[in-house]
């Protein structure tokens, strides 16, 4: 959608957020709106859940035990959840904490994962999507970050279709506990995971053609005009 006809602007502030920053142009999740702070309570979360998670998931690892692993995965998933409601609630979303959030998860879910495995003998549904997640999904969360926007979560300014799939909240939380869900309650139907996990990885590879075909802006700190519309 072009900067004049989108639904969530902010008209009233349309000055920068700070010395040698961009005037904001008012589109909401534009690059423009990055007050660029590092040390914020957004990230103060991310860096708590990830030492957390992986605390408890080493200690479920050492005493063999469910419930410390099923504590890793819950802080792991709430604070994964906090941390970007706390950057949008309290004005703090930067783009170095969106790259900071998607790495930051890829810690979480491999360490999780890969202890799952001690309880759950499902060798190739979790392969498959810790493939998926680090090797095809890391890099095509990063890719939005070639536009000018604050976050992945914004994609949707630039092509709307890649966004559904992969950044729309569903589809985040379908991504990091579906798999983990089926085999937890189908343990003795591990095809369904298989596939499920299968289905993703086509939809994650096909989605990372789309978007490396897409073309990029050059030196702008705002989204382009009608972006959205030409995708
Ligand atoms: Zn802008």
């Amino acid at each position: 959608m072009a900067h004049s006809t989108a639904p969530r602007t902010v008209p009233a502030d349309r000055t920068p957020r700070g010395p040698g920053l961009p005037v904001r142009c008012g589109v909401r999740g534009c690059g423009c709106e990055d007050p660029r702070q590092l040390l914020n309570a957004a990230n103060a979360v991310t860096v708590v859940r990830t030492v957390a998670s992986l605390a408890l998931v080493a200690t479920a690892a050492v005493q063999h035990s469910w419930p410390w692993l099923l504590a890793g995965y819950l802080t792991y998933w709430i604070g994964d959840s906090a941390d970007g409601n706390i950057a949008r609630w309290r004005d703090q979303e930067t783009r170095f904490g969106a790259v900071f959030d998607v790495v930051c998860d890829r810690i979480n879910c491999v360490s999780c994962a890969v202890v799952f495995l001690q309880f759950v003998d499902a060798p190739w549904p979790i392969a498959v999507f810790l493939f998926q997640f680090v090797v095809v999904d890391l890099p095509l969360t990063l890719l939005p970050m070639r536009w000018p926007v604050l976050s992945p979560n914004y994609f949707f300014l630039i092509d709307r279709l890649s966004y559904t799939l992969n950044w729309h909240v569903v589809a985040k939380v379908t991504n990091t506990t579906l798999l983990i869900t089926l085999l937890v309650v189908l343990p003795d139907h591990q095809w369904v995971a298989l596939v499920a996990a299968s289905t993703v990885l086509v939809v994650k590879i096909w989605s990372l053609g789309r978007v490396l075909r897409l073309q990029v802006p050059q030196d702008t700190p705002h989204v382009p005009q009608g972006a959205a519309t030409s995708a």
